[in-house]
């Protein structure tokens, strides 16, 4: 795509954050970690506007009860494989965004190698054990990470950059994530705000535009329209940060 098609593609987003902002954004590379709610919304989003490449993570397949909130799969998508269906339509969105699909569950044996050619991380999963196993990595790799998280008519999001912020472990020590048992209940909208949260928080880290949701944690209920933004703080001797940042400042 010429430099003047990439303009008028994107003159609207270019008005705003300038041709530098939008060059930027055009050679970064993100990685979308759980292609459900956040993920699927969030992956539309960087790939409309205009991210280098987008890898995109999860060994799921689309359910039924899955169509409600993530709306980048449709009834004929059910029971296929969730990366399989994002990449054809992400694809069909934007052909300029290089879509990297991984079918796999993020573990630690594959997490180091999804991540190692991020500029920047997003935390879309649904479940402690596979965040605790982003939170290691990211931490390790110095990848600023960009976290959400919906329960009900709540969400969450935070930006962490490791040495700078609270990781995600020291994050839940101030307040506890969605314990959800088998699944997770939500009503999509918030999943929609969460992640559109999530989706500025990444063009903002990229473009050096505006101020990070760092150190900060911002709470959203739906229901009331109460937003609440808690100040956070480093955990002496949090046993993942002490384990990988010993030796940084
Ligand atoms: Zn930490």
């Amino acid at each position: 795509m010429s430099s003047i098609q990439l303009i008028d593609r994107y003159s609207r987003q270019v008005a705003v954050i300038g041709r530098e902002g939008q060059e930027k954004l055009a050679k970064a590379r993100v990685a979308v970690i759980g292609l459900g709610g956040l993920g699927s919304l969030v992956s539309m989003y960087l790939t409309g506007a205009g991210v280098g490449e987008l890898t995109i993570v999860d060994y799921d397949t689309v359910n039924l009860t899955d169509l409600h909130r993530q709306l980048l799969y449709r009834e004929e998508d059910v029971g296929k494989p969730k990366v399989e269906v994002a990449f054809k339509r992400l694809r069909d969105l934007n052909s300029s965004v290089k879509i990297k699909p991984v079918n796999e569950a993020l573990t630690e044996e594959n997490a180091e190698d999804i991540i190692k050619d991020a500029d920047v991380v997003v935390d879309a999963l649904d479940n402690w054990m596979s965040r605790q196993i982003l939170n290691e990595t990211i931490v390790k790799l110095g990848k600023p990470l960009v976290h959400g998280a919906v329960n009900g008519w709540y969400g969450q999001v935070s930006t962490i950059i490791p040495g700078k912020t609270p990781c995600l472990y020291e994050l839940v020590q101030v307040r506890s994530l969605p314990q959800c048992v088998g699944y997770c209940p939500v009503v999509g909208p918030v999943v929609g705000v969460v992640a559109s949260i999530e989706t500025l928080e990444v063009i903002k880290l990229i473009t050096g535009i505006g101020e990070p949701l760092a150190n900060k944690l911002l709470i959203i209920d739906g229901k009331n329209w109460v937003i609440d933004e808690i100040r956070l703080s480093r955990v002496e001797n949090c046993p993942v940060c002490s384990k990988y940042l010993k030796n940084k400042k």
